[in-house]
């Protein structure tokens, strides 16, 4: 008999019906002999509601009250899955981030997990109950409620698999698995049987949101069978494992893109050593995430330009503190930029082959879509461009590195 941890994603659990799906599979596991915990996130939807709400209120809502309000959404889902198995005759119960607990740091919006305290509910599991735990929320140090960040249910469900020492995790979501890229944009897409976790990592941080990123980080430090499932079929779907099970070799493995990018352009930076420094100075006090950067060589003029990427919804904070700072640094002024987005290909076949830029670089001038900055790690290389095109920038990467499905 093994233990193992259900993740049902916000479409699985939106209605009745679907709630009533995803309980049958559930049951399905335990009349099988299997241990169960089952991990949801709110209704699909829902988790926006509820922080519309909170900005209709406050354009700056206190982190922790928002915390409150929008937590809730996963502690209704996990009642109504535990009252619909207990109709179906099994025996469940809901355990409440703030129950276990799940302790977290106080970095409301997006908290990390220091421990979950899995005793009463381990206990409960081998006496046969299956546990059904709302994902996403957390408790602090002083006893708020934290939540784990926007798609967080899926670190929740790998976290609380480590900690019940569980044989696996499934991710259960409204698609088949883990794609060479989203197919909902590209329907040639195909479904991988299997991804490294290193892909996995490098596609979900920029931008593929079929897992969260610290999911995939947590699996790979505590050595958790993660895998990726419709709720919808019983397809198989992709299993996420270590690089030397890979058997097929592939330059790309997939294509990603995240809308959520501004560009800032600081004109006019005077060319001497520490400019730069005190431009990124005040962004990142204000704890600003910086992405892409670009600087060019000053000419003659002993000025230069710096370009630099952050996400859009903290475009307006980042402008205030530039704002702020211009004086001090003085450079000459700001533009910036949301309509733009970040495109992404990744692979660890890039490690050995050459020209795997170029491919990148040709295809999309080849549609005529202008390139406004790049960066590039190990394994991934990332390019910004004009939002219109994204669609058109996934499709045409998908064909260039012989992604699509045949036929
Ligand atoms: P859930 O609510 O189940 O957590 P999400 O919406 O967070 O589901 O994630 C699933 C979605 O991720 C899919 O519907 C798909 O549109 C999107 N997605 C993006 N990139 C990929 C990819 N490479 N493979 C599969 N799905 C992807
Ligand atoms: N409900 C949360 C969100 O929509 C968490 C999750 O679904 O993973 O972001
Ligand atoms: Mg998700």
């Amino acid at each position: 008999m093994s233990r193992i941890v259900m993740k049902f994603g916000g479409t699985s659990m939106a209605g009745v019906e679907r709630i009533r799906a995803a309980a049958t599979r559930a049951a399905a596991a335990r009349e099988e002999g299997h241990e169960v915990a089952v991990v949801v996130s709110a209704m699909a939807g829902e988790t926006d509601r509820l922080a519309g709400f909170c900005r209709e209120i406050a354009s700056v809502p206190s982190p922790s009250e928002y915390d409150v309000v929008v937590a809730s959404g996963e502690q209704v889902t996990s009642g109504l899955l535990a009252l619909t198995l207990q109709a179906m005759g099994c025996q469940a119960r809901s355990w409440q981030g703030w129950q276990l607990p799940v302790r977290t740091d106080g970095t409301h919006g997006s908290a990390r997990m220091s421990s979950i305290d899995t005793g009463a509910l381990g206990a409960a599991l081998t006496a046969g109950e299956i546990a059904v735990v709302p994902g996403f929320q957390g408790l602090s140090l002083d006893n708020r409620v934290t939540t784990l960040g926007r798609g967080g249910s899926d670190t929740s469900a790998v976290a609380l698999a480590a900690a019940l020492g569980a044989d696996e995790c499934r991710i259960y979501t409204d698609v088949e698995g883990v794609y060479t890229t989203d197919p909902r944009i590209v329907p040639r897409a195909r479904k991988l049987d299997r991804i490294a976790f290193e892909e996995m990592l490098e596609l979900a941080s920029v931008g593929a949101k079929v897992l969260h990123t610290r999911s995939v980080e947590l699996a790979m430090k505590h050595k958790v069978r993660l895998s990726v499932l419709s709720s919808f079929s019983d397809a198989p779907g992709t299993l996420v494992v270590d690089e030397d099970e890979i058997v097929e070799s592939r330059v790309i493995t997939g294509v990603a893109y995240n809308r959520n990018e501004a560009k800032v352009t600081v004109l006019g930076v005077p060319d001497r050593p520490g400019a730069v420094a005190e431009i990124f100075a005040p962004i990142a006090g204000a704890g600003i995430n910086v992405d892409m950067i670009v600087q060019n060589i000053a000419h003659d003029t002993g000025r230069t330009d710096v370009t630099f990427t952050v996400p859009s919804t903290e475009l307006p904070r980042a402008l205030a503190v530039m704002e702020a700072a211009r004086e001090a640094v003085g450079f000459g002024g700001v533009l910036s930029d949301v309509d733009v987005c970040k495109i992404s290909v990744v692979g660890l076949g890039m490690r050995s082959h050459a020209g795997v830029a170029l491919t990148m670089f040709e295809a999309l001038g080849k549609r005529g879509i202008n390139i406004q900055a790049i960066s590039t790690s190990e394994i991934k290389i990332s390019v910004l461009i004009a939002e219109e095109y994204l669609e058109l920038a996934v499709r045409v990467l998908h064909t260039a590195y012989g992604l699509d499905v045949a036929g």
